[in-house]
Parts: structure tokens; C-alpha cells; sequence
């Protein structure tokens, strides 16, 4: 490699930047685990960086661009979810941004199945119980019972990666699937999951017959008994169908009174204070959330109102925190080696130095011939 880049990434993310290291670059990381302030990032970019390696967390706009104009090229993400890095802004001063996607699809579905499970079996207040020395005898149905996941319905909202990965673990515990999607539509998907359910029943390795279909938001709502979200944060005036604030009152009065809802996209995308109130007048059975409208959650937010602990369970932007998928070098594996991946592509001219294929940039509508 001939020249020398130099990179400035606002968090650690491990062994991958060793890799960066053995093949020449300058790599800086900033050493505390919260994030940079956004002065230090202009700061660091304005000193002439070539690469940015970001995470969710750093609001990444025209400030920086114009900081990094003419040496900055490329910003890579920790991160499928972009929704803090401004597209139109990258465009304006063409600076392509990469993302993770794909290889945090499975964790980040399993866990909001898992987050399901908890919820619905109240997992989480069992295990109190036990641990409070609570549990005075076994008994038919006292102190209290779950809710069963296999063999009910679930709606899922947004069927891109992630919404498809949860759909094939849902199947697996036979239940009816509702799909909602506005923008894709998977058929030919839907299609053989339907024919393995029914290969799966015919074969009587599943008792009954379920089934999965495409339907509106209205009926998805009205009829799951579990509802997973898996849409990215779209502002309004960033998509026909936005998604900020997808869940209000008025579609959280929409669910069942039984129904669960488990958010693991973006915090914006749940009025949190509508869910609150939608929680503590049992509008609907409970919710588990790992993403909040402001991260860490605030002490004072409404969701920590011991009136709804039993039926709120609250996680850390937790669910694609397992080992391999946050930091396996490997780009087909894991967020650091892809994110190193999509900043290598960039710099050293990957692809024929053609930005609009390279696979993990975001904003290739800037660079199409
Ligand atoms: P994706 O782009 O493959 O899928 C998103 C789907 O949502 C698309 O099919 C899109 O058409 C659909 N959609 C858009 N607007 C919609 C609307 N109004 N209603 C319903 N569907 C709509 O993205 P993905 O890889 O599946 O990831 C989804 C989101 O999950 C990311 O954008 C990110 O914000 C979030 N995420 C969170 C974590 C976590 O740790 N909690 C991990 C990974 C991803």
C-alpha cells in the first residue's frame, strides 16, 4: 500500500483494528466506553483522517462533512441501522458510509424471540419469585401463569432482514404469522415457509395446521397476540410510510387487550409515553423493549414505573451483543470485521474504485455513474 491512512474510530471494536493496523494504517480509537463528544469528532476529522469508524451513537451531519471536506472519505458503521448519520448530507459533500448488515440478522431476531418468550412465560418475575424466597408451594395456577408462544399468532412489521430471520424462528414454534410491509414484500419467502408448515403438519411433526400471510397493519394489529417490530427509524419526510412513532395510542389501542409488543428497531419508532399509559391501563398484556427514545434510558422514564415492572421488561440495545456477531474479524461474520471491511473497500479502491458496488456502502445513489 503506498499511501498511509490514517482512521479515527469513536469506539474500540476489538481485534479488528489490529487488522487495520497490520496493513499500515494510523488508527486512533478513542479510549473511554461512552461516546465522544461530536467536538472531538469534528476535531479529529478536521485533522485531515481518511476514514471515520462510528457507531450508533455519533451523530455523524453536514458539521462533519464540511470538517472532512477533501480528506475525508469514508465513514464506517458499527451498525445496520443508520438512522444517525444524515443521507442527504453524506450526498451532498459524496462521502460514501457503510453499514453491518446481514451478519447481525440472526442474533438480533433470536434475541427479540427470546425477549418474547421472557415476556409472554413472565420469565423474569418466576425468577424473582425464586430468588425472594417467594415460592411457597407449587399450585395449578397461584401466584401466576404465562401466556404460551407456541401456536399463536405474531405479526411482523417490516419483513427485511431481520423481520424474515424472526419469521423462520416463529415457525419453528408453530405459530400463525402475520407479515406487514409496506415497501417489500417477500412472496415467494412467505410462500415456503407456508409449504414447510405444511409439510410439517401432513407429516405430523406439527399438530396443527398454521399458516402465514401479508395483510395490513390494521388487521396484523387486530389479530396478533404478539407483535415484533423490525423497521428502520424513518423520520416524516424521509419515507412514504415513516416509521417515528409507529406505535402511538391510537395503534397501541388497535392491539388486543392480550397482546404483547416487542420492540428491538429504534426507540423512536414507540411513543413511550403512550406505551406507558397503554401499560398501566392494561390497553394491552405487556411489552419488552431494547431500544428507547432516548439512550441509556433515563431514570425518570415512565417505563420504569414500578406499577408495570411484571409486564415491561427493558433491555440495553442488547440484542445483537453476542460474541461473534459484534466482534468476529471475519466480515462474513461479525459487525467489526464487516465494518473494517466496508472501510477497506473504500480506501484502498476495492471494486475498481467503483463505490456504487461496493457491497456494504449505504449511500450508493451518490456515486452511480
Ligand atoms: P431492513 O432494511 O432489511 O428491513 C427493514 C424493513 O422495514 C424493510 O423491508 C422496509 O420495507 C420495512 N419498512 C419500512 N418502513 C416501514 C413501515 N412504515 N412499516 C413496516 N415496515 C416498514 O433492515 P434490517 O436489517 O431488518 O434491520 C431493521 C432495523 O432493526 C434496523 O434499521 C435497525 O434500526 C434495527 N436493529 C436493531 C438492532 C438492535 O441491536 N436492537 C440490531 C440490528 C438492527
Amino acid at each position: 500500500m503506498s499511501k498511509k491512512f490514517r482512521v479515527f474510530a469513536t469506539s474500540d471494536i476489538g481485534e479488528s483494528i489490529d487488522l487495520l493496523r497490520r496493513r499500515g494504517y494510523e488508527v486512533e480509537v478513542y479510549p473511554r466506553p461512552e461516546a465522544p463528544p461530536k467536538s472531538l469528532i469534528i476535531e479529529k476529522v478536521k485533522s485531515g483522517i481518511d476514514g471515520l469508524i462510528t457507531t450508533l451513537r455519533d451523530p455523524i451531519d453536514a458539521e462533519v462533512f464540511q470538517a472532512g471536506k477533501e480528506t475525508l472519505k469514508v465513514v464506517a458503521q458499527i451498525a445496520v441501522g443508520f438512522d444517525n448519520i444524515n443521507r442527504a448530507d453524506a450526498n451532498r459533500y459524496k462521502i460514501p458510509f457503510t453499514h453491518t448488515a446481514d451478519v447481525l440478522t440472526e442474533a438480533t431476531a433470536e434475541f427479540a424471540f427470546f425477549m418474547l418468550g421472557v415476556l409472554a412465560r413472565k420469565m423474569w418475575t418466576a425468577e424473582h419469585l425464586t430468588r425472594e424466597n417467594q415460592w411457597g408451594y407449587w399450585h395449578p395456577y397461584l401466584p401466576f401463569l404465562g401466556d404460551e408462544v407456541t401456536g399463536k399468532t405474531i405479526a411482523v412489521i417490516g419483513t427485511g432482514r431481520i423481520g424474515l430471520a424472526l419469521i423462520k424462528k416463529c415457525a419453528g414454534f408453530d405459530m400463525n404469522i402475520l407479515c406487514y410491509d409496506p415497501a417489500y414484500q417477500n412472496h415467494e419467502f412467505v410462500k415456503t415457509i407456508q409449504e414447510i408448515k405444511d409439510l410439517s403438519q401432513a407429516r405430523g411433526i406439527s399438530r396443527d395446521k398454521t399458516w402465514i400471510k401479508y395483510v395490513t397493519l390494521e388487521e396484523a394489529l387486530a389479530q396478533a397476540d404478539f407483535v415484533s417490530v423490525h423497521v428502520p427509524l424513518l423520520r416524516p419526510g424521509e419515507s412514504a410510510t415513516p416509521t417515528y412513532h409507529l406505535f402511538n395510542e391510537s395503534t397501541l389501542r388497535s392491539m388486543k387487550p392480550t397482546a404483547f409488543l416487542v420492540n428491538t428497531s429504534r426507540g423512536p419508532v414507540v411513543d413511550e409515553a403512550a406505551l406507558a399509559k397503554a401499560l398501566r391501563e392494561n390497553w394491552i398484556a405487556g411489552a419488552a423493549l431494547d431500544v428507547y427514545e432516548k439512550e441509556p434510558l433515563p431514570a425518570d422514564s415512565p417505563l420504569h414505573d414500578p406499577a408495570i415492572e411484571d409486564r415491561c421488561r427493558l433491555y440495553p440495545h442488547f440484542a445483537s451483543a453476542g460474541k461473534i456477531t459484534r466482534l468476529s474479524v471475519d466480515p462474513n461474520r461479525g459487525m467489526a470485521g464487516r465494518t473494517v471491511q466496508g472501510l477497506i473497500d473504500v480506501l484502498e479502491g476495492n471494486y475498481g474504485g467503483d463505490v456504487a458496488k461496493m457491497p456494504h456502502v449505504v449511500n450508493k445513489e451518490a456515486f452511480g455513474k
